[in-house]
């Protein structure tokens, strides 16, 4: 075939399936000209996935009848004239190509009748083609119906999945903007079914509750800058600061097992962002189990000329001028409330929940995990929710008394409020890695030459990983030298290490940073550290002396973190006065 130019309605297929990729697509277009268009009510309505019908009705600005040809055509936008209008974007479109896309791969009609102004216009366009064109009574504002959605590509046709599948597609988009624009009201309808409504009062928390429910809210803690962000303007100027980061995070205890619950937005756009989900992820380090992931939803404020979102229309990334900093400041933020607002988990007695009721409930709780079984649950409260007036916020603990020892395992201590449950391994695993932790930032680990140098004989895997992290074993306090072939010779360790097996804490040491047992932790040398502190901890089963469970409790009290050991399970648990009256039927 020779060379040959592309007839403008091929064309203008090929432009537009790089837009309307699928049903979804055509959702976020045009909510974001309908958010362009300033306005306070966005009604949507799908039916069979949006592949029959997609109607979009807002009430904003509208556009006046003469100018509604000239919206669809490609490159017309009333929202950027120059260059530099690009360097500080402050509305959702600019490119001037939606409207036209999805009039040629569909059959769209347009009403739309301008604020101020008492006559409204229609216009209908099929395949591309203007084929109406006139005076239509309507409410002020626009109101979009495409049908049809790719009856003249068929190719695209093929790909749409299962209506069922695209209409949840469309929900997510949905859900995103209703999260980002809390001040508009949402109103999504699925095949005649209400599938999201928001008030569009202007608060974070009633959107987040129509979204997650209930139960996952009651766990959820605001930033301290909620309402930033959110202040009309998309892209509020950040001053100094390089990200205004706000919202809410989800307390420790409310984790999932994929990242899908961690929502972000940037200048009040959705992003897939896997830079700042991680720097989310990481400000819950040693507070979550093992492989599970917090729930969030951030809104990261820049400055627009920090952050390019001049990305592909169907893509949701973002790029920042300096993105260490935007991701200090989100890691920062996140880690400072999740902190803040760590209460230890409330010692729940459920009447109806206990398998045996007969069982006092401070008969042998075993492991935490099964204290459901007596009748208990690990709960965990929002600040100033539940029974329990614990000092709302507080990071620290409360200045506990030592009362004595249960099963050689547990602490029991009274505090302010009630009755406390520490588990000894747990807790000394929390303040021997913050100590350690410390002690390695000032580069100042108390290491022990051992009198007699001990022999590893390695495997060769066991080997390599010794080989790749001699540096970070060295800067911890552990000084391993090769001793011919396989074998390694072991001269100091970190000094808390001492009570126990040196040789055998080297093995664990090695076998974690092969796995990579730690969570949230691709780092060798935090599995490093959390496996030192877990060899060197007290074990369960160990009899204290009241001296040591004093010192236990006293420097749990002046851990960071003092309520999760550095694995993510709780060191403390708590019984409240309240609850202890209302179980003892005190009122
Ligand atoms: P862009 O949003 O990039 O400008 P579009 O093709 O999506 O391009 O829209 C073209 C123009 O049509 C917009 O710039 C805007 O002026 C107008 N427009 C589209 N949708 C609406 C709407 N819902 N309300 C008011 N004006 C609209
Ligand atoms: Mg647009």
């Amino acid at each position: 075939m020779p060379i040959h130019v592309l007839s403008p309605e091929v064309a203008a297929k090929i432009a537009a399936g790089e837009v309307v990729e699928r049903p979804a697509s055509v959702v976020k277009e045009l909510i974001e000209n309908s958010i362009d268009a300033g306005a306070r009510s966005i009604r949507v309505e799908v039916r069979d996935g949006g592949q029959r019908l997609i109607r979009i009705a807002d009430d904003g600005g509208g556009i006046p009848p003469d100018e509604l040809p000239l919206a669809f055509a490609r490159h017309a936008t009333s929202k950027l004239s120059s260059m530099d209008d690009l360097e500080r974007i402050t509305t959702l479109g600019f490119r001037g190509e939606a409207l036209a896309s999805i009039g040629a791969v569909s059959r769209l009609t347009m009403v739309s009748r301008p604020v101020g102004s008492n006559a409204g216009a229609l216009i209908r366009i099929e395949g591309g083609q203007q084929v109406r064109l006139g005076e239509q009574g309507a409410p002020p504002g626009t109101a979009v119906t495409v049908e049809n959605l790719f009856y003249n590509v068929p190719a695209r046709l093929k790909f749409l999945k299962a209506p069922a599948t695209e209409a949840g597609h469309i929900h997510r988009v949905v859900t995103r903007y209703a999260l980002a624009f809390p001040e508009i009201r949402f109103h999504l309808k699925l095949n005649e079914r209400v599938a999201l409504q928001t008030s569009g009062n202007g608060a974070l928390y009633d959107v987040l509750l129509e979204v997650f429910g209930l139960e996952t809210c009651r766990q959820m803690i605001a930033l301290p800058d909620e309402d930033a962000g959110h202040d009309g303007d998309h892209t509020a100027r950040s001053g100094q600061q390089p990200a205004r980061v706000a919202g809410y995070v989800g307390m420790p205890s409310a984790h999932h097992a994929q990242r899908d619950h961690i929502m972000l937005f940037v200048n009040r756009r959705w992003v897939q962002d896997r830079l700042l989900s991680t720097a989310v992820v990481q400000a819950y380090h040693t507070l979550l189990p093992v492989g599970r992931y917090p729930v969030a939803a951030l809104s990261v404020t820049v400055d627009p000329t920090e952050g390019d979102v001049n990305v592909h229309p169907a893509k949701s990334e973002v790029k920042f001028r300096d993105q260490q900093a935007v991701f200090g400041a989100v890691q920062k933020a996140v880690r400072a409330a999740v902190i803040m607002a760590s209460d230890p988990p409330q010692l729940a007695i459920r009447p109806g929940g206990s398998r045996n009721p007969d069982t006092p409930p401070w008969q042998a709780p075993g492991d935490w995990r099964q204290m459901s079984h007596f009748g208990f649950e690990a709960q965990r409260t929002m600040p100033g929710e539940g029974e329990s007036d614990l000092s709302v916020g507080a990071s620290r603990l409360p200045v506990l008394r030592v009362l004595g020892q249960l099963a050689q395992t547990y602490l029991i201590a009274e505090g302010p409020d009630g009755l406390y449950l520490i588990d000894q391994h747990a807790a000394h695993e929390r303040v021997l890695y913050e100590q350690l932790q410390h002690q390695r930032a000032e580069t100042a680990v108390p290491v022990q030459q051992l009198l007699q140098p001990v022999v590893l004989e390695l495997t060769p895997a066991q080997a390599a990983v010794l080989d790749a992290e001699a540096a970070v074993l060295a800067q911890i306090g552990f000084d391993i030298e090769p001793f011919g072939g396989y074998a390694y010779r072991l001269r100091a360790v970190p000094e808390l290490l001492l009570p126990a097996d040196p040789a055998a804490a080297v093995g664990d040491i090695l076998a974690a940073m092969a796995e990579g047992a730690v969570p949230l932790s691709r780092r060798s040398d935090e599995r490093v550290l959390t496996t030192v502190c877990k060899r060197a901890a007290i074990k369960a089963g160990q009899s204290l002396s009241l001296h040591e469970m004093h010192e236990l409790v006293h420097n749990l009290e002046r851990c960071q973190a003092p309520r999760t050991c550095p694995h993510g399970r709780p060191t403390i648990l708590h019984l409240s006065a309240v609850q202890l009256a209302r179980e003892f039927g005190r009122g």
